[in-house]
């Protein structure tokens, strides 16, 4: 399934550069990341594992200033998130001045999120219209464009509740790119599907990932994350425990924590 080519995210490997550095942040008196540093160069696909609670989530919430950080910063392609530099301060920056922000920055959710009201066009089209005033006519034209490259060109008028959620999370997957996004963030995209509708979701991504988009994506997906992944990090308790190449995490994996994860997830192909 070819979804997405080269030729039209001409601009894509040159842009969507993540730059974290020092960053603390906390839940109250529950530190969840602990000086966490990482660099993601533009086009590249960066896995993010661990157990459950090590503050996945929270740190891609980060990037996109879902949440504040206490300490350190976030730059995308240079321009830092959150906040503005003057005289040597960081100053926070106004909610709208956010929100522009985040349109840079794609997102898909476990559960899909979509509109329910909303068909799977209007989805797409609501943030372009409202957020960036692109005329209805150009983002209609551009949605059905998306709708047909995650394989929904004939879906364009369902509900969400007319819809597998495997469909759903794949309208979740075009809306995210209607802004034409420098990076998408995935956090657990198919955990909430049944297992048969997982392939269809996973196939998206890869072939996202092979346009030349910037991904950082968590998942418990072990195969996909070998096949598509260019870096897999590893969390444990808030901190970056080892980062490398699929074949130096899964095949040497250097930290006792990360052994045990992989023991526990890679277990169950075994038996198959
Ligand atoms: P993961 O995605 O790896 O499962 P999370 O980032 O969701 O981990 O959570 C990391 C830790 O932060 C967990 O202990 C979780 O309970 C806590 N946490 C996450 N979000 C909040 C929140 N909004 N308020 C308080 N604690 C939170
Ligand atoms: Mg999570």
């Amino acid at each position: 399934m070819s979804l997405l080519n080269r030729t039209d995210n001409s601009q894509a490997t040159s842009r969507g550069a993540i730059s974290i550095r020092n960053v603390d942040k906390s839940f109250g008196a529950q530190q969840v990341l602990h000086n966490i540093n990482l660099d993601v160069t533009p086009g590249e696909v960066l896995v993010i594992l661990g157990p459950s609670g090590s503050g996945k989530s929270t740190l891609l919430r980060t990037i996109n200033h879902l949440e504040k950080v206490e300490r350190g910063t976030i730059a995308i392609d240079e321009e830092l998130i959150g906040y503005r530099p003057r005289h040597g301060k960081l100053h926070e920056l106004r909610e709208s001045e956010v929100l522009a922000q985040r349109t840079e920055v794609g997102m898909v959710f476990q559960n899909f999120n979509l509109f329910p009201h909303l068909t799977a066009l209007q989805n797409i089209t609501e943030a372009p219209i409202y957020a960036k005033k692109v005329r209805k006519a150009a983002a209609v034209a551009r949605a059905k464009e998306l709708l047909a490259r995650v394989g929904l060109g004939d879906r364009a008028d369902a509900y969400p509740r007319q819809l597998s959620g495997g469909q759903q999370q794949r309208v979740a997957i075009a809306r995210a790119l209607a802004l034409d996004p420098k990076v998408v963030l995935f956090d657990e995209p198919t955990s909430a599907l049944d297992p048969e509708l997982v392939t269809e979701v996973l196939d998206t991504i890869r072939s996202l990932a092979e346009s030349g988009t910037t991904l950082v994506i968590v998942t418990h997906e072990i195969g996909f994350a070998r096949d598509v992944a260019d870096r897999i990090v590893f969390m444990d308790a808030g901190r970056i425990i080892e980062t490398g190449t699929p074949a130096q995490v899964f095949g040497a994996p250097r930290h006792e924590r990360t052994k045990a994860f992989l023991s526990k997830v890679l277990e169950p192909a075994f038996h198959i």
